[in-house]
């Protein structure tokens, strides 16, 4: 039996992102403590059948995330809409389109330099926001990728994924306007496209909010 801190760190994180299964299954490689060399492609092979919650059974896709595996820019949703879990691609439909044109009014596409996310890999039926307990399951998964991404900055999408990332119950007007901190990433809030679609006069803040990620993309380099 092996017996060190790093395996045992090895350990505790493998079980926090895979679960008991595939806790086993990798814990025979002591040459795979460090896994800084896996590839986003890696590790969605590792988690794409995950169960770990009861959302893992009324999944249409699982939802990984799409873009440039070395974005600078990480936008994080609650989780994955009726659409969404359809296609397997976050942020399609209408506001998938508003959101690729903002990118595209600050010079930013989401094949480059931005890559977008859910907190939640799979889609909560009638697009309920997330439980508490789901978010505990999965969120791993999303630190883990923005771990690999090594982004410079991470933008939640709406008060839901804002108050999910922060751990703070507050209005998104609260939220918005601060360079949080998630995980050792700069992290800003910013409104939902749904919201901006569903209500015309959020869109110059909104407009704000992305000339400002623009700026702090800009400084971080
Ligand atoms: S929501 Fe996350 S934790 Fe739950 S089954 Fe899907 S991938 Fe697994």
């Amino acid at each position: 039996m092996i017996k060190s801190d790093a395996v045992s760190r090895y350990l505790e994180q493998t079980k926090d992102l895979y679960g008991d299964q595939l806790f086993i299954s990798l814990a025979n490689e002591s040459s795979h403590v460090d896994s800084s060399d896996e590839s986003l492609d890696q590790f969605f092979d590792k988690i794409n059948q995950c169960q770990k919650c009861q959302l893992g059974q009324t999944r249409t896709n699982f939802v990984f995330g799409v873009g440039d595996p070395n974005a600078d820019l990480v936008l994080v949703g609650e989780a994955p809409g009726e659409q969404e879990d359809l296609q397997g691609e976050p942020f399609v439909g209408r506001a998938g389109k508003l959101l690729d044109k903002i990118l595209s009014a600050i010079e930013l596409s989401r094949n480059q330099g931005v890559y977008i996310c859910n907190v939640l890999k799979c889609h909560p039926p009638n697009n309920r926001d997330p439980l508490p307990s789901e978010v505990e399951q999965c969120e791993s998964y999303l630190i883990h990728q923005i771990n690999l991404i090594k982004p410079r900055l991470i933008v939640a999408l709406g008060r839901v994924a804002a108050k999910t990332l922060l751990k703070k119950d507050l209005p998104l007007k609260d939220m918005r306007s601060i360079k949080h901190d998630y995980h050792g990433t700069p992290l800003v809030a910013t409104y939902h496209p749904a919201a901006l679609l569903r209500n015309q006069n959020l869109k110059p803040a909104a407009w704000e909010d992305f000339k400002w990620i623009r700026r702090l993309i800009g400084e971080s380099k």
